[in-house]
């Protein structure tokens, strides 16, 4: 059965030090275990690190991705993955279609994205002096398979093209919702996303602000956690875990927000468990 493993559960940019030992600091990333050798990893934020850290072997490592969309928060640890420098590494990457809008004056690919990001000055490795392979492969369809894994995306509102995913392996599904825009209402919910992620057994979810940090940054392309627990409810999932928490959140904050959430969750019958970095859970 699979397991889900919270590498890096933060929003926006790292951040360490005591005040984040319990929640941890590492930005999203999550792997998913199945019966497969492969696992599936969403999104390459700095848990990815993490991640390369407790590989039992970093020889002919093989990996896919589902990468929700490109902001550093969701890529910043692919540099740093080691398997990605070891001759014999093959990682598939699935990731947003085709031309990527950066406002309306350009477009851009996601190889020429990672292109970019792999070259002096900002990096001593170029992207094509990998050791490793990586393969991108822009959806085109909202339905594929990756391994025994049944793999279903939509987009979901945020700056820029945002997916969201829904795989279902071994008769469980999983929901990935990283990234979620609020609208001012705080009640709808676009039905692409809500279609996506009705019913499913798990639901990772962006949970980043507050009411009133909300206020202030509404338009950032972000929900507020109580916004995490309507949209579960509304999608009747079974598990919510609210993901990508805001770094101004230290331990003793996401302890408050912890608290409050399970509470709310359990009223409208739904399980609640907070993402922190090395929690499993077993499906
Ligand atoms: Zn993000
Ligand atoms: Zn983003």
């Amino acid at each position: 059965m699979p397991r889900v493993i919270f590498h890096g559960v933060r929003g926006s940019f790292p951040c360490g030090g005591p005040d984040y030992l319990k929640y941890g600091g590492n930005t999203s990333c999550v792997e998913i275990r199945t019966n497969d050798p492969e696992p599936i990893i969403l999104d390459l934020g700095t848990g990815l690190v993490r991640l390369a850290d407790r590989l039992e072997s970093r020889e002919n490592f093989r990996a896919s991705v589902l990468l929700s969309h490109p902001h550093w928060d969701h890529i910043q640890g692919l540099p740093y993955f080691k398997p990605l420098h070891v001759t014999g590494s093959q990682i598939e990457i699935f990731a947003p279609p085709v031309e990527i809008s950066c406002g309306e004056s350009y477009k851009v690919h996601l190889g020429d994205v990672f292109d970019k990001a792999f070259s002096p000055p900002l990096f001593p490795v170029s992207w094509n002096q990998l050791g490793g392979k990586v393969a991108i492969h822009e959806l085109t369809s909202s339905t594929f398979s990756i391994g025994g894994a049944n793999v279903t995306c939509a987009p979901v509102p945020h700056p820029g093209i945002n997916l969201g995913f829904k795989i279902i392996v071994s008769g469980v599904s999983i929901g990935y919702v990283s990234d979620h825009q609020m609208p001012r209402d705080d009640r709808e919910i676009d039905p692409e996303v809500l279609k996506l992620i009705e019913g499913v057994d798990l639901l990772i979810h962006d949970a980043q602000y507050s009411q009133e940090e909300f206020e202030a940054k509404s338009d950032w392309g972000h929900c507020t956690y109580d916004y995490a627990v309507h949209v579960a409810h509304e999608a009747q999932v079974k598990c919510l875990v609210p993901f990508h928490h805001d770094p101004s959140h230290s331990d003793e904050a996401m302890d408050q927000i912890s608290a409050h959430l399970v509470q709310m969750a359990k009223q409208v019958g739904i399980e609640c468990r907070v993402a922190m970095e090395g929690m499993e859970i077993n499906l």
